[in-house]
This record gives C-alpha cells, sequence and structure tokens, in this order.
C-alpha cells in the first residue's frame, strides 16, 4: 500500500471519462489498497480513482459504517433535494454550497466481483453521486449554479497564479 499525491483541478486525469474495469486482477485490489490509505491519510470520505491519477471506474468511501469499495458505480436510483457545503480533496480549502438529490441508490460490483449496492440519504447520497462524478470527469464545479460557477472559476484561476487568499 502507498499514499499517493492527490491530483488537484486543472489536471487533465480528472477532466476523463474513467475506463470500466473489466477484470478484478492484482491491479485493482492494489489501486483499492492504495486509494483507501490515501484517503484515510488526506483524510476523506471518498475518493475516487481518477485523483489519484488512474482512469479506471473504482470509487472508495467511509461514510462513518468503515471502508467501501465500488467497481464500476452506476447511480441507478436518486430522488429529493439537499443542500449542503460540500467540498473535494481535489479542489482543496473550498466548499460551496450545493444542491443534489437527498436520496442516492447506486449499484456496481465488490472486490470479489459480486454485485453490490449502497443506498442512503444525505451524507451517504453525497458521497456516492460525487464520486460517481469524478469517474464522468466532472468536478463539483459543475454542479453549481451558473454565477457562483463563474465565481469559483476565477478564484480558482487566481490562486493558481499566486495571488490568492492569503489563508
Ligand atoms: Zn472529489
Amino acid at each position: 500500500m502507498a499514499i499517493f499525491p492527490i491530483r488537484t483541478f486543472g489536471d487533465p486525469v480528472l477532466r476523463g471519462r474513467a475506463d470500466p474495469i473489466l477484470e478484478i486482477d492484482e491491479s485493482v485490489h492494489r489501486l483499492v489498497a492504495d486509494m483507501l490509505e490515501t484517503m484515510y491519510h488526506a483524510p476523506g470520505v471518498g475518493l475516487a480513482a481518477p485523483q489519484i491519477g488512474v482512469s479506471r471506474r473504482v470509487v472508495v468511501f467511509d461514510a462513518g459504517e468503515g471502508p467501501c469499495v465500488l467497481i464500476n458505480p452506476e447511480l441507478i436510483e436518486s430522488s429529493g433535494e439537499w443542500t449542503f457545503d460540500e467540498g473535494c480533496l481535489s479542489v482543496p480549502g473550498h466548499f460551496w454550497p450545493i444542491t443534489r438529490p437527498g436520496f442516492a441508490r447506486v449499484r456496481g460490483l465488490d472486490l470479489a466481483g459480486q454485485d453490490i449496492e449502497y443506498a442512503g440519504d444525505e451524507l451517504l447520497a453525497r458521497i456516492l453521486q460525487h464520486e460517481v462524478d469524478h469517474l464522468e470527469g466532472q468536478l463539483l464545479i459543475e454542479r453549481l449554479e451558473s454565477k457562483l460557477r463563474k465565481q469559483a472559476l476565477r478564484d480558482l484561476r487566481e490562486e493558481a497564479l499566486g495571488f490568492g487568499t492569503s489563508e
């Protein structure tokens, strides 16, 4: 296992659509172990493979019930609405109020290749949607309303140029 640097906003690997896992081989087991170690070290509650530079459809998360793994996850149901100050390890130091469905159900495979589903409200629903978005090359900024989104992009660009906040 190893802790990997987390790719941040601007890295092209975060913008691509990740490749499906066709076979759960040793490389997938190693990837999951590395992702969990990196997520807990950050610390964070969820991590998608592209965030450590691997464009494959694997996510890990821990919504308080221990480590969970989803391979080739798909959002199969969502409902309601919930606004939450959402952050992302790939956009460190920022939180924005983002409205998403309050309930989500995601289906995928576990490390043994068995079908597995996770469903929940609020924080779990948020993590599931956020991580599946990463596999589609979508960052939370794209979920912001257009005015907030423009401001967020401006802030991030200024930060990248080195005259951002002095926090
Ligand atoms: Zn994220």
